[in-house]
């Protein structure tokens, strides 16, 4: 998949501000620091189109990025780490499950996890929210370059187990560093716009 451009939107936190539903939209979530600000620059090739960032940030906004004028994907402040008013973490979990259950063009989420370790709870949380819902998931095992051979079957299996992975969800084992699993990622993404 060819990137012609890949741009910012806008941040949203309310529904109120999410754009038209024109395009297929993609949910990318994980916990803070498993990596989704290095998948999304890395996959789109552009770097720093999400702010790579030593502190998580304390926002919960939704935000979209535009691709190709022709898809979106719409990154879920990382979890598991910022502490941030009850108000704010409530008014954001609204919006959203009214995503997850009325946004006409959501088709699945990438749930980033670290491929290094055991899923944490949050993690598992996320996985069984999406599999409620009946969200397609694509799991992303980010940082596997830091990972011994013998260990990327193992770690795979555990996760999955873990997750009680779904077989009619993807696993794509990842790279920012090595640029590994670009194209897998891609061509899930773009299997399931349609
Ligand atoms: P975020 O908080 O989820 O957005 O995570 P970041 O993208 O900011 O990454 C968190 C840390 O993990 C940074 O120090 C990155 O350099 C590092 N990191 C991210 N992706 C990779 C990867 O594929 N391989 C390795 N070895 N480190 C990574």
């Amino acid at each position: 998949y060819t990137i012609k451009k890949a741009e910012f939107m806008l941040c949203a936190a309310w529904s109120s501000q999410w754009p038209d539903e024109s395009l297929p939209e993609f949910l990318l979530a994980g916990r803070s620091n498993v990596g989704k600000s290095s998948f999304i620059n890395t996959i789109t090739d552009v770097n720093g189109l999400a702010k790579v960032s030593a502190t998580p940030g304390k926002t919960r906004t939704l935000n979209f990025f535009n691709v190709n004028d022709e898809l979106r994907l719409v990154d879920v402040p990382g979890y598991g780490y910022a502490k941030v008013p009850d108000r704010i973490q409530q008014q954001f979990g609204e919006m959203f499950e009214t995503y997850c259950t009325e946004r006409k063009n959501f088709k699945a989420m990438c749930l980033l996890v670290d491929y290094r370790h055991p899923p944490k709870d949050d993690d598992i949380t996320m996985y069984e929210y999406a599999k409620y819902y009946h969200i397609p998931v694509i799991v992303v095992a980010t940082k596997e370059d830091k990972l011994k051979r013998n260990d990327l079957v193992k770690n795979e299996k555990r996760i999955k187990e873990d997750l009680g992975f779904d077989e009619n969800d993807y696993f794509i084992r990842f790279s920012s560093l090595k640029k590994k699993g670009v194209d897998e990622v891609w061509n899930t993404i773009l299997k399931l716009c349609d």
